[in-house]
């Protein structure tokens, strides 16, 4: 090989590997939110940056993991996410109801986040500021979880654990903030949340 083809040959394959870092590097960033969490089984579907449910402030520590219920008995994960995205459009939100989450998981086990784990989410006022929250969907008035909803309840809720270095101790209610009988059944039920955490715990174990 001559000294010119060779070095062609170094420039191509200089090119081919910077192409191909730039392609992985892409996959990466489009594949989750942006915020160091890759769950294969959580859609990401964020919802656009407004000041009533995604002010897109930063948040910078996370003491706890807060389980809510939806309140909406039947509805779906997307249109609890879809209604939290409409809540930033003036003519669909003209009081300014200000609600979001970072997640909510499904009445199929299916989990949808909407917003980053490194911003802010409205959804436990005054614990805002250094909480993730997590909406469940739940088929009737009682509030309780489907099955396939309460796996990947647990799933989610040990992922996160994992990633903010917490345990099951620093999982909670909504209830457990500011007294609002939400999740309704866990906070009706402390035997059901008990053993909701420990399924937590156990899912963590390594
Ligand atoms: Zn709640």
């Amino acid at each position: 090989m001559t000294p010119r083809r060779l070095r062609r040959l170094i420039v191509a394959a200089a090119a081919a590997a910077l192409l191909l870092g730039a392609a992985v590097w892409a996959v990466l960033i489009l594949r989750g939110a942006g915020d160091g969490l890759d769950l294969s089984y959580v859609k990401t579907d964020l919802i656009r940056v407004n000041e009533n449910s995604r002010p897109g402030l930063k948040l910078e520590t996370v003491r706890n993991i807060v389980i809510h219920y939806v309140g909406n008995p039947g509805s779906s994960a997307k249109a609890n996410r879809n209604y939290f995205d409409r809540l930033g459009d003036p003519k669909a939100n003209p009081a300014g109801t200000a609600a979001s989450a970072h997640f909510v998981v499904g009445l199929e086990g299916e989990a949808l986040q909407c917003i980053p784990v490194t911003e802010i989410a409205y959804a436990n006022y005054p614990r805002n500021g250094d909480t993730v929250s997590v909406e469940v969907c739940h088929p009737d008035e009682s509030g309780e979880f489907l099955p396939a909803t309460y796996a990947t309840l647990v799933r989610l809720t040990s992922d996160l654990c994992r990633h903010f270095g917490l345990t099951e101790k620093d999982v909670i209610r909504h209830y457990d903030v500011s007294g609002k009988l939400c999740p309704k059944y866990y906070a009706e039920n402390a035997e059901a949340w008990q053993s909701f955490l420990k399924d937590v715990a156990g899912a963590l174990q390594p």
